[in-house]
């Protein structure tokens, strides 16, 4: 496995989709998936390109501060947040993608508070209506983005979904198109600053391409750049 080779074919990948669409390539940001990675590895992948990290879970992510691994790119936490381990992610990442919850929203805001910041955040949809998957479902959605209007040191950036795993090529584009209008109609519910809603964060290795066709402005890519992980909980 070459990094920095897949790194370029994604970078490519992502341009060509965004062409395909009629947009900008500049207008779609690759995050890189990073959980199971090593130090080594991140570092290696911001040196051939990576400008931007999307770490998971809470250990590996304050491991990786710890270690200064993200040096030179930004980070954003993507992974599912719970309410007892906000203090170990807000502050410390650009972005929080997985807001699903008012519970959740509400313990962000209330730790940005106690450190005199505001937090970017995104809210998570739960767009195919999954048992196993975080995220609001889509009729509550509008209420959560009015709770989060109304949160002062919360700022809402946008939407993010993980659909299913795609059983065909192609299968998912209704989800993604599901969000996107979503994120239409937040936007026309707002009074002011509808431009710093801007962040649509959906597809990932296998369904990229369709997130791009479909107005994503943020893909979040593990295994087409890292290779397959272990399985979860095995030794790394
Ligand atoms: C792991 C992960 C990804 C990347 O998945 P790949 O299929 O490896 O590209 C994207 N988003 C989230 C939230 C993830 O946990």
């Amino acid at each position: 496995m070459d990094l920095s080779q897949n790194i370029k074919a994604v970078q490519e990948e992502i341009a060509a989709a965004a062409r395909a669409a009629g947009r900008d390539p500049a207008s779609v940001a690759l995050c890189a998936a990073t959980k199971v990675q090593t130090d080594e590895t991140i570092r290696a992948a911001i040196a051939a390109g990576i400008r931007l990290c999307g770490e998971n879970r809470v250990q590996e992510l304050t491991a990786h501060l710890a270690a200064d691994a993200y040096a030179g790119a930004e980070v954003h936490f993507i992974g599912h947040l719970q309410t007892n381990k906000v203090k170990q992610v807000v502050g410390r990442v650009s972005l929080i993608h997985s807001v699903g919850s008012p519970r959740l929203l509400q313990a962000i805001d209330a730790q940005a508070d106690k450190l005199g910041i505001v937090q970017d955040i995104l809210l998570e949809v739960n767009v195919a209506e999954e048992e196993s998957k975080g995220g609001c479902l889509p009729k509550d959605l509008s209420a959560l983005a009015e709770l989060a209007w109304g949160c002062p040191h919360v700022r809402l950036r946008g939407l993010m979904a993980i659909p299913p795993i795609s059983s065909s090529p192609g299968a998912n584009r209704k989800y993604f198109a599901q969000i996107r209008r979503s994120l239409v109609d937040i936007k026309a519910k707002m009074t002011d600053n509808q431009d710093i809603m801007d962040c649509l964060s959906m597809g990932m290795s296998a369904d990229y391409m369709d997130a791009i066709a479909e107005g994503a402005t943020l893909v979040r890519v593990g295994t087409a750049l890292f290779g397959p992980r272990p399985p979860m909980g095995a030794a790394r």
